[in-house]
């Protein structure tokens, strides 16, 4: 994205960068808490010179074009969210249904029981909601609402439901023998990135006040 004229919004425009590009460089990466199998790190651009052949759309549709792929974007971090969330879920359950504590499954606690019921109507809910978004998106509809409705039902419920697998799997799912504690971690940067959740619901409440 770069300024091409003083015209608001309309003055950024978009350029597809080759990685190897003069004044191109990227900080050491960032040490996260998580997402492992990425690297993070900030990219510099230093007098970086681009041709005008690389302009991706046309001048001045940079913005527009950042947003929809940030639209896209939500709607796939939905999705990534729920399929852990169901990770989490299945996790939990099968534990809970082996792991036998004062003479019965811990699954069969009634404590622990709707907790389990719980997992399964916020996994359920957030698939609902993301598939409901890219059905729209299929359709050629607007669907920006829906997908930031979508990033923060499933990244939300993705929380609370990995956090509860690691509650279900007691002690052990404190321990690095099972992938509770990862998928917490993971669930976390997923109500941050792609625009955080506090910002997904500046943007579906400035658009029902448009209705
Ligand atoms: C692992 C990882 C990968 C990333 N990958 C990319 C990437 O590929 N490309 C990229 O561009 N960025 C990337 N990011 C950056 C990410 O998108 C930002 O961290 C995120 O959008 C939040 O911005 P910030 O960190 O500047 O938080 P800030 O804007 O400083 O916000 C701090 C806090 O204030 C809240 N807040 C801010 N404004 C408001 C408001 N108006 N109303 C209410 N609350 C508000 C935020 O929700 C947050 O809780 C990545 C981040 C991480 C952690």
């Amino acid at each position: 994205m770069v300024r091409t004229s003083d015209n608001g919004g309309r003055g950024i425009s978009c350029f597809l960068i080759p990685s190897d590009s003069e004044g191109l460089s990227a900080d050491p990466a960032e040490r996260k808490m998580g997402l492992m199998g990425s690297v993070t790190a900030t990219m510099r651009f230093d007098g970086v010179r681009v041709a005008r052949e690389r302009m991706l759309g046309s001048e001045g549709q940079g913005l527009k074009i950042a947003l929809a792929g940030l639209d896209a974007g939500r709607l796939g971090i939905a999705a990534v969210a729920t399929g852990l969330a169901q990770g989490a879920l299945d996790l939990a359950l099968s534990y809970a249904k082996e792991r036998i504590v004062f003479g019965q499954p811990v699954a069969d606690h009634q404590g622990v029981a709707f907790m389990l019921a719980d997992m399964e109507a916020a996994v359920s809910s957030a698939r609902a909601t993301y598939l409901e978004a890219a059905r729209r998106k299929d359709a050629g509809l607007s669907y920006a609402r829906q997908a930031a409705v979508a990033k923060l039902i499933a990244t939300d419920n993705a929380m609370r439901v990995t956090t509860d697998a690691v509650q279900i799997l007691g002690g052990a799912g404190y321990t690095k023998d099972f992938p509770a504690e990862r998928y917490m971690r993971e669930a976390k940067v997923m109500q941050i990135f792609e625009g955080t959740n506090q910002i997904q619901r500046l943007i579906i409440s400035r658009d029902l006040s448009r209705r």
